[in-house]
């Protein structure tokens, strides 16, 4: 067990999670900020981490160069795009780091490289990080497999904020995920992600997704498993982005002990 301060690096520091990983940092004990990172060109380069984050000044100018930044420090928290991920996470191998990475939308090529890159990095990669969502997955899984596609069909209904750009959103696959493992299934051959006009009727065994946004909602999940006269519906409410940097810091703190590979949340939370 390490004892000392394990230091952080938030990259996408200026956006709605970073700011809420450099508020989560600064206020834990056993860890610290070492950096925050945004792109080149961000009109935040310069500014104090602690000043966009709405703390006052903590001394920490947001940079643009994340290897720099990386080589000194212990752990990298990734809230940004599949693009910027990929590149942090080849980075974060370079340096031999954790990479606790939390950005959803990433695609199969997206996967292959971060996954390649956790030959050498400690990396966990979660649609969601906090403990809820996470227990709410286990839930999904044992229910999936107690009630089976003949007499009960599932189907995901997520609502997030207007300026979410991905969908449906990382919480509500892993929670497919979990639904199809309880099933024995794919869930890349069991789901309809879009219904519109003459569908026909619903295939059996299908996991159906619906996605709603608007406002500024930071995440609602319900799985439901609609049966013949009765129905279950497991949920989950993010009324705080705080859940998800809490989740991203104890992680972080979880793989700096582990060898280099590719962790989930149930790892850390020990729910597998
Ligand atoms: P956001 O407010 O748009 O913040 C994203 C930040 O990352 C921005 O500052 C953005 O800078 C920066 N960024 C994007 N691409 C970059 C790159 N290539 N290099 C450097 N910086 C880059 O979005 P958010 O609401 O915080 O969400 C971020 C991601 O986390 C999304 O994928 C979201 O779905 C996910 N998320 C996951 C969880 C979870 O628990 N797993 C929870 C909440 C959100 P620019 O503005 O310059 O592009």
């Amino acid at each position: 067990m390490s004892t000392t301060e394990m230091k952080l690096v938030v990259v996408g520091a200026a956006g709605r999670m970073g700011q809420t990983l450099i508020r989560m940092v600064h206020g834990m004990d056993g860890v610290r900020l070492h950096a925050a990172v945004e792109r080149p060109g961000s009109p935040f380069i310069g500014r104090d981490a602690g000043e966009i984050a709405g703390l006052g000044p903590i001394g920490i100018a947001v940079t643009d160069k994340p290897l720099e930044a990386f080589v000194e420090a212990e752990g990298v928290l990734d809230f940004t795009s599949p693009a910027g991920t990929v590149e942090f996470a080849g980075l974060a191998a370079q340096a031999r780091i954790v990479h606790v990475i939390g950005t959803t939308g990433c695609g199969a090529d997206d996967d292959a490289k971060i996954r390649a890159a956790a030959r050498h990095a400690r990396i966990v990669k979660s649609g969601n990080m906090s403990l809820g969502v996470n227990l709410l997955g286990v839930l999904t899984e044992k229910a999936a497999r107690a009630l089976g596609p003949a007499g009960w069909d599932i189907e995901i209904l997520e609502m997030h904020h207007k300026h979410k750009v991905d969908a449906p959103s990382g919480t509500a696959l892993l929670l497919g995920e979990a639904a199809a493992k309880g099933r024995s299934i794919a869930l890349s051959e069991n789901s309809v992600r879009v219904r519109d006009g003459h569908t026909g009727a619903r295939p059996q065994g299908a996991i159906g997704f619906a996605t709603l946004r608007g406002g500024s909602v930071i995440g609602e999940h319900s799985v439901i498993l609609a049966g013949e006269g009765e129905q279950v519906t497991l949920s989950h409410s993010a009324t705080d982005r705080s859940i998800f940097a809490r989740g991203a810091v104890t992680a972080a703190l979880w793989a700096r002990d582990q060898k280099p590979g590719f962790y989930s949340m149930l790892d850390v939370l020990g729910l597998d």
